[in-house]
């Protein structure tokens, strides 16, 4: 006899689009073998939890047989590769999307071993093997540590590119899509105690063009592989690998695996790395709305039955369903016919998105921490709505409750609901007690510093009442909370990419 051993899955979704049948799919495997909710991540995948360990393999090849899988989804291999979704880019999104499934497929591991373990040897979905051959890329010993790819559609920068090892900024012309400027070195954990680990934003080190930006993105990958650190997991990051070799040598070590010289960076602008919500016509005529998923999970509660809704239009939608790297969900490329049937539901479920939610709210996100992760210090997913009640009470009393500020709560410093990039960040530190962190930028440019440590909610009040009041009466026109804070010098900014800690 052994104890009941129960795991998390998580199910990769290159670029974040997904069908109705596999919304609906996912839905049915959580309820027979998990946790009946589905966790929507900050990287655009599926989490279901709390699967027995008797149940793993028929949850997978469940999983698999909804042509999804969990391939790379964790592991020291390239994850799950990220796309803006944002309907309003939607005439070079499917281009951009197109790019995101080429690096995901390429960047696959060819293992048979999976199939082998999980599958009995049948290949289902991805571009698995069943016979035994050698990695092309990740060779033997695969990569140091986990590997994240992230591509975004400006203005729009709800993939946060910065804050990955590699993110890949669209640039267009004429509606259409020419390339990709290449950030490298992006990360956000860290470790409470060690300062030699911080998070890190990633620096803009050139172009490339469409055709050219997979064999990028795999020359990237193999430098962080040959010069990754393998004797310190802590420091393996290729974050830290492009602080200890440095970033000219990185880039002259990429020129030289390609072949030619990568182009200069182009000019390109993010205004804002939330979502935005309701219905918009995309470019190619289809209908788009963004949903609110609080936390990322799709439950249903008394007032907000939103898994039982979305399961509901999931049965009768022309479309698709886009995860959002903000945890949220998008009805996507909806038929003119089918638009009404769907704003009957949502109306039907009460599940339309701005319907009393402030936009504080709206820009609020949380990693699952306690009681699912093991790593957690605090509260994260299930505290932060009750947090946001009150940090509202604050907005309403200094008459800025129309005012979006970005939000983020994890259970601890590694970072998965990316805290670092949050105009107010909070990083769990005990039961109870929170490291805040304030002044990140509305566009995902800019982190945010440590402001106080170790704060209980009374103190995180008492601490946000003054500023924000400060901000009501001195804001500039348009001017976001994390600007006005750097502004005022209420935080100093130091050199965040290589002084996060200010030694
Ligand atoms: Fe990630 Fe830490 Fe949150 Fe767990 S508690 S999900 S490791 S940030």
């Amino acid at each position: 006899l052994e104890p009941l051993y129960s795991f998390m899955i998580r199910v990769r979704v290159p670029g974040g689009v997904a069908t109705p049948k596999q919304w609906i799919d996912l839905d049915n495997i959580a309820d027979k073998y998990g946790m009946p909710t589905l966790k929507l991540t900050t990287r655009q995948a599926f989490e279901l939890h709390s699967i027995l360990k008797h149940n793993l393999k028929n949850t997978i090849k469940e999983i698999n047989d909804s042509l999804l899988s969990t391939i790379a989804a964790c592991g020291d291999v390239n994850r799950n590769v990220m796309n803006t979704v944002n309907p309003n880019t939607s005439y070079i999104h499917d281009d951009v999307q197109d790019v995101a499934r080429q690096i995901s497929d390429h960047l696959n591991p060819r293992t048979s071993s999976y199939y082998k373990i999980w599958l009995n040897d049948e290949v289902v979905a991805g571009n698995g093997l069943t016979e035994e051959i050698e990695e092309p890329i990740y060779g033997k010993v695969y990569l140091p540590r986990k590997f994240k790819i992230t591509l975004a559609i400006p203005p729009y920068n709800d993939t946060d590119v910065f804050a990955h090892d590699l993110g890949l900024i669209a640039i267009e012309k004429d509606k259409k899509l020419l390339g990709f400027n290449i950030s490298v070195g992006g990360g956000m954990g860290m470790t409470f105690g060690d300062n030699t680990t911080h998070p890190r934003l990633g620096n803009v080190i050139g172009f490339a063009p469409t055709d050219k930006v997979v064999d990028v993105c795999e020359k990237i990958l193999t430098i962080q592989r040959d010069y990754g650190n393998r004797e310190n997991r802590r420091l393996s990051r290729m974050k830290y690998t492009i602080e200890r070799i440095g970033l000219d040598f990185f880039t002259v070590e990429l020129n030289k695996r390609l072949g030619y010289d990568i182009e200069p960076a182009r000019p390109f602008k993010f205004t804002t790395n939330g979502d935005s919500y309701g219905w918009v016509k995309g470019a190619n005529g289809k209908w788009f709305i963004t949903l609110f998923v609080e936390g990322g999970r799709v439950k249903d509660t008394e007032k907000y039955p939103l898994r039982t809704g979305l399961r509901e239009i999931a049965k009768i939608s022309d479309g698709d369903f886009r995860l959002t790297g903000n945890q949220n969900v998008v009805l996507g490329n909806i038929s003119d016919r089918k638009k009404p049937e769907i704003d009957k539901l949502l109306k039907q479920y009460n599940i339309l998105p701005e319907q009393d939610k402030t936009p504080l709210r709206l820009h609020s996100m949380a990693c699952v921490a306690l009681n699912v992760c093991p790593l957690a210090n605090a509260e994260g997913e299930r505290y932060l709505p009750e947090l946001v009640d009150k940090i509202e009470g604050l907005l309403g009393k200094h008459k800025l409750q129309n005012e979006p500020i970005t939000i983020r709560m994890t259970g601890c410093p590694n970072g998965c609901g990316r805290p670092y990039l949050g105009e107010i960040g909070f990083v769990g530190r005990a039961p109870g007690k929170y490291n805040l962190y304030l002044g990140a930028s509305f566009e995902g440019d800019r982190m945010n510093v440590l402001y106080k440590e170790s704060l209980s909610e009374e103190e995180i009040l008492n601490t946000l009442d003054p500023l924000i009041g400060q901000f009501a009466a001195e804001k500039g026109k348009d001017e976001h909370f994390g600007d006005f804070l750097v502004r005022k010098k209420v935080i100093e900014h130091k050199n965040l990419t290589t002084d996060f800690h200010g030694e």
